[in-house]
């Protein structure tokens, strides 16, 4: 059973032990006086308000707080209890036990003080076996940092409790979180892509800023640096924001596609790193910290705004970008009102930030497999246009060369035919001159079509050169090359390219090679059908040259 302090109704344990909640008062200092803790008991309890919320926030900067609350022990016996303060980044926390006017215990803690000395949990935590009958606590609060004060009383199984899910709780955040770091790192150094890089630091500073706020760093990390972590929280949040906008503007390329957002997310980093200087120089705490804490807003808002214009603009990936900028934006602005007592304190407003960045964390994953799914099907698109050309489609010369490989080393292993073609388009040079470079470029096309109709599936066809296509027909006959060369050449003849008022026919000249030996490469067969065409130009032209036997050469 927990008892919130200071208003829920008051409840008791075995009926034998009762919190007085109505009688919970503050009384916060002013700075004339400093007062004797026997003072401030009768000064509180004549004075002092009582408090309006379960949890009472007096936010950042505030003056310290005296608190104090009856506890009833209406056993015979002694009972146990820890007195619990679930805050880790509390200056200086002053705990007086009052029993009938007299002080009978006093404890000093804070984070000024070193972990060990004081703390058992990563809370502030006070065991006190109270003695049967009325007891005041009496607690002074002082630090720049928000006065966010959760306050319960708890059995010694309730806190166990308590620990045990909080360890639950944060081992699956951390354990998610660090995996997520390590794949990211890992992707870092196997893509080399600095976006995993950014994002990596980006998650790291949220685990080590949520670590300090939680006392987990203190109570694991640094145990021995009080004064370390009494200062850290404010860069470290700053830090974070800064890793954000390293990865959005990464992620989003802000300096090439949004200028004006990239110059407003330099503005902020600017204005964060003066605020650090100026603490560096001045030693101002409280505006270091105010600034942090301001800061979030707009950083949130660059976030979000980066992103909807992203999604706008039509960058793919930013969608998710944006889901994810949602989800950790909103949380941590909840999170840091929670905190710095804009909003009433609720469990899940403290934690909010946590449950963003997990969901943040899954999003920028899913965000960055997409865009590495787009950078590959970009080079893979890129590799394709590399072996093509740009006016007909087809292969181009380093596309040949990568495809008739495979084709031509089977066809040698397995003994079987293969024959190529070289065709020029004859007297190219006049249309081109005659009608204009542009009409030439649409005989082309008009070749390229028909030769992509006319030949089979498993046939290679490709532009050799200006004006030359070369075409590999494998499992064919040498006679069966030379019907189908002839046929060409006569569909060729047939074609009418048209063009408003302008008609052109044109012919062309065929060359034909066949591999006689297994051990011709195909350069020779294409040096071979070269020469056939060389031929088939000689002769007139508008005709197929091949060999006819050994010693005789013959065109159509
Ligand atoms: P032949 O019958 O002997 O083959 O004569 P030809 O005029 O066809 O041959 P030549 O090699 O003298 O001219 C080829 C022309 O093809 C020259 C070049 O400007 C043109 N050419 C090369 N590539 C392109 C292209 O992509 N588009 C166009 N329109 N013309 C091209
Ligand atoms: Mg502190
Ligand atoms: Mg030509």
């Amino acid at each position: 059973m927990i008892f919130l302090l200071p208003v829920q109704a008051s409840q008791s344990i075995e009926n034998s032990f009762a919190v007085e909640p109505f009688n919970t008062r503050y009384l916060q200092e002013t700075e004339r006086t400093v007062l004797h803790p026997n003072q401030a008991l009768k000064d509180v309890r004549s004075k002092g308000a009582r408090s309006q919320s379960d949890i009472l926030n007096f936010g950042l900067g505030a003056p310290p707080v005296w608190v104090h609350f009856e506890v009833s022990n209406y056993s015979e016996t002694k009972q146990l209890r820890y007195i619990q303060l679930e805050n880790t980044w509390l200056d200086h926390v002053h705990l007086y036990i009052f029993k009938d006017g007299q002080m009978l215990q006093k404890e000093i803690a804070g984070d000024a003080i070193l972990f060990e000395k004081n703390r058992t949990s990563r809370f502030f935590s006070f065991p006190y076996n109270f003695q049967p009958g009325d007891t005041s606590v009496l607690i002074r609060i002082e630090t720049p940092e928000p006065q966010l004060l959760p306050l319960f009383v708890l059995t010694e199984q309730d806190m166990l409790d308590r620990k045990i899910k909080s360890g639950y709780e944060y081992g699956i955040i951390y354990g998610f979180l660090t995996a997520l770091l390590i794949y990211n790192v890992l992707l870092y150094f196997s893509l080399r892509s600095r976006r995993y890089l950014f994002y990596s630091l980006y998650l790291a500073s949220f685990i080590i800023l949520n670590m300090a706020y939680t006392g987990h760093a203190l109570k694991w990390i640094w145990p021995n640096w009080p004064e370390f972590q009494n200062q850290i929280i404010p860069p470290m949040m700053m830090l974070f924001a800064y890793l954000g906008i390293l990865f959005c503007r990464e992620f989003l390329s802000l300096p090439e596609r949004f200028p004006r957002i990239n110059t407003s997310f330099n503005l902020l980093s600017a204005f964060m790193l003066c605020s650090v200087i100026w603490y560096v120089l001045s030693g101002n705490y409280l505006a270091m910290l105010v600034t942090a804490f301001i800061s979030v807003i707009p950083f949130a808002l660059l976030m979000i705004s980066a992103g909807v214009v992203a999604c706008y603009e039509g960058v793919k990936e930013a969608k998710y970008f944006l889901g994810a900028a949602i989800f950790a934006m909103i949380s941590a602005i909840v999170t840091a009102f929670t905190v710095s007592g804009i909003v009433e304190y609720q469990p899940f407003g403290f934690h909010a930030v946590e449950y963003g960045i997990l969901i943040e964390a899954v999003l920028f994953a899913l965000a960055l497999a997409y865009q590495f799914r787009i950078s590959q099907a970009e080079k893979i698109e890129a590799q394709r246009l590399a072996d093509r050309d740009q006016l007909t489609g087809l292969y181009n010369r380093r596309g040949f060369q990568k495809v008739i490989e495979p084709i031509y080393s089977n066809a040698t292993r397995n003994n079987r035919n293969i024959c190529v073609m070289l065709m020029d388009i004859d007297r190219f040079k006049d249309i081109n001159d005659n009608f204009g470079h542009s009409f030439g470029d649409l005989v082309l096309l008009d070749l390229s079509g028909l030769l992509m109709r006319e030949l089979r599936a498993g046939d290679i066809i490709a532009r050799w050169g200006g004006e030359e296509f070369i075409l590999v027909l494998p499992e064919t006959q040498h006679d069966e090359a030379i019907t189908l060369a002839e046929r060409l050449i006569g569909v060729v003849s047939n074609q009418v390219v048209q063009q408003q008022q302008t008609e052109v026919q044109y012919t062309v000249s065929i060359g034909i090679s066949e591999m006689k030996d297994p051990i011709d490469s195909i350069s020779t067969l294409i040096d071979n059908a070269d020469h056939y065409l060389y031929k088939a130009k000689a002769a007139g032209r508008n005709r197929v040259a091949y060999q006819v036997d050994q010693n005789c050469e013959l065109d159509s």
